[in-house]
């Protein structure tokens, strides 16, 4: 029997309803029961791949290819369970999903309304596939009171009335801040964020209380009393130094327990050393590299999630604390600014897009590779070390992508067409913006021998792609020539997927996100590698 547990916001956005959600996912396995993630997400995109990261963060992408929230990728880490195209859905799908209905005539002649049909294909969402696990964690996004995101909460309150409280539980996470000039802990955000979900009819069965400081158990039984929940369902969310520490910070606090107790279960308590032992290793690591990351983003750091944990997940690894640098690359594009380089003990050029910025990463990748300094380029940082390696090795002065403009050498073009297991794919400069790239998990071929071999001790690997254009297969004997060699390819030959230069200490490229896939208890193999090189090359230093 599964069982749903409806996670909302209230008071503001960003109070870490998605970590909640993944740790009392990670806390419910603990405790051996099976779970899914998934997110509800108000707003009116089909999904975020066309919004800005400055907007919305990192796109995070799944090995079906579906181009999701970045709470998919938190959710993915801490339960270790992939996530599908079917865990994310926003009001542009089900809007899509119900308007194609009605074009059809599937509704028979019904004035097509918000309730029931939009919510009926909301609730179809939640409740479709979950794979007979005992616990779907849904979390919904936006903060209780935004105008988006009525249909959801009318939805899921149906749904807490159809399955009755044995097979469903809402979660409440508001904030209860400090006010200095009071020397307090307010709670009146807190109640009136619940009574404003109750106004829609949801009452909440716990209710988690974000804050910096203890709040005293006074306070909790204020809340208690006025939220109608019972004093042990008033759960702490007390800032914590690493987000690693959240499950554990979570069960001492008896979410966990809460959850069971509402449902009747009685389970082991869940074994949490493997998180004791990543957070004692963030907290007390021996040593400290730095990377620097050359990127576009570098004000938003929630623009390079997934990348920004991987390091962590490295530095877990190798057991050093990773410091990130986080360069952006225009400044490479002047004259003097590549010394801010000479101080870190690896540079990385992340996924990107666009012209604006890309000559500085070209930059960055050949001071990386004449100065011996380990380079890890991903995707973009990839394609940027291709163009820079055949320009200056290569003798093609006017290598460049053909994302930037017509080129003489596109030494990275758009592929027009590919083989998706039988069905071919065809692309053209034309094509919509939204889904028209090489999305998802897509297997690679290594290349015995090579350094990338030793990395992954594998000959066949799956990793996860987002992006349009292709290093060119036709300039392969040119690169290779002046020592560049091409350590994964596509199953077919076509499609360089990585590339290393032996020569050189550690310096790799690829073309797919290594990052998406790294977990704190499995750090990706590129990201410990990686980070171990660094570690070698700050001894150098
Ligand atoms: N802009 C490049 C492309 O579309 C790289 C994309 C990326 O780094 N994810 O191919």
């Amino acid at each position: 029997m599964t069982r749903f547990i409806f996670v909302t916001g209230g008071v503001t956005s960003s109070l870490g309803k998605g970590l909640t959600a993944a740790a009392l996912g990670a806390l419910l396995q603990g405790r051996g029961f099976s779970v899914r993630l998934r997110k509800l997400d108000p707003y009116l995109n089909v999904d975020p791949g066309t919004m800005s990261p400055y907007q919305h963060g990192e796109v995070y992408v799944t090995d079906d290819g579906a181009e999701t929230d970045l709470d998919l990728g938190h959710y993915e880490r801490f339960t270790g369970v992939p996530s599908r195209r079917g865990d994310n859905v926003t009001t542009g799908q089900i809007y899509s999903k119900v308007l194609a209905k009605e074009r059809r005539g599937d509704y028979l002649g019904a004035t097509v309304q918000v309730i029931p049909h939009v919510t009926d294909a909301i609730k179809e969402f939640v409740l479709s596939d979950s794979g007979g696990v005992d616990f779907v964690v849904c979390e919904i996004g936006g903060t209780v009171g935004d105008i988006e995101g009525l249909p959801f909460l009318e939805a899921i309150r149906q749904l807490g009335y159809e399955l009755g409280a044995d097979r469903s539980l809402f979660v409440h996470l508001t904030l209860v801040p400090y006010l200095a000039s009071a020397g307090e802990l307010k709670t009146k955000p807190t109640q009136h964020s619940v009574k404003e979900l109750q106004s829609v009819g949801i009452k909440p069965d716990i209710v988690i209380c974000r804050c910096e400081r203890t709040i005293p158990l006074e306070a909790r039984r204020k809340i208690a009393l006025f939220c109608n929940v019972r004093p042990s369902a008033v759960i702490q969310g007390l800032d914590v130094d690493t987000i690693y520490a959240v499950p554990r910070a979570y069960h001492e606090e008896g979410l966990d327990s809460e959850v069971c107790r509402h449902f009747g279960l009685t389970a082991p308590e869940p074994d949490l050393s493997r998180w004791d032992y990543v957070t004692g290793r963030i907290r007390q690591p021996d040593g400290e590299v730095t990377i620097g990351v050359v990127g576009k983003y570098t004000t938003l750091i929630d623009s390079y999630k997934s990348l920004a944990e991987a390091l962590t997940h490295g530095g877990v690894a190798n057991n050093v604390r990773v410091k990130v640098n986080w360069l952006d690359s225009e400044i490479f594009e002047g004259e003097g600014a590549i010394h801010q380089l000479e101080d870190v003990h690896g540079i990385l050029i992340p996924g990107g897009f666009g012209e604006r910025g890309s000559e500085g990463k070209i930059a960055a990748a050949r001071f990386a590779r004449e100065r011996q300094v380990p380079y890890f380029g991903i995707c973009f940082g990839m394609q940027m070390a291709v163009i820079e390696a055949a320009r200056h090795l290569a003798n093609l002065p006017d290598a460049s992508s053909t994302e930037f403009g017509p080129t003489e050498d596109p030494i990275v073009g758009l592929m027009t067409e590919w083989t998706v297991g039988n069905r071919v794919e065809r692309r053209d400069t034309e094509s919509d913006k939204g889904g028209s790239m090489r999305l998802g998990a897509y297997p690679c071929v290594v290349a015995a021998g090579s350094h990338l071999h030793d990395i992954y001790g594998a000959d066949n690997i799956s990793e996860r792609h987002r992006h349009r254009y292709e290093v060119n297969i036709n300039y392969r004997d040119a690169l290779e020539r002046v020592g560049m060699r091409f350590a994964g390819l596509s199953p077919d030959g076509e499609l360089p997927e990585m590339i290393e230069l032996p020569d050189h200490p550690w310096f790799i490229g690829v073309q797919f996100h290594p990052e998406l896939k790294s977990k704190p208890f499995e750090p990706h193999p590129l990201f410990t590698s990686f980070i171990e090189a660094a570690v070698a090359q700050s001894r150098l230093m």
